[in-house]
């Protein structure tokens, strides 16, 4: 498990690969307002492209 490295790399990162308790900005922004949901790990995000397995969140409100 390391810490952000000096990674030069900007490719979208799943939410599925962070730890649950991870305390990253870049998971709060990216689990901010969430429109789809894994249907592999349960997480969410505001994009799909966050997940592996994302489904749209049903918007019954
Ligand atoms: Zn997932």
């Amino acid at each position: 498990m390391s810490e952000r490295k000096q990674s030069k790399e900007t490719s979208t990162r799943k939410i599925c690969n962070f730890s649950p308790d991870s305390d990253s900005e870049e998971l709060k922004i990216i689990a901010n307002n969430p429109s789809y949901v894994c249907m592999a790990c349960g997480r969410s995000a505001a994009g799909s492209e966050h997940l592996c397995k994302p489904e749209k969140m049903a918007s019954a409100w």
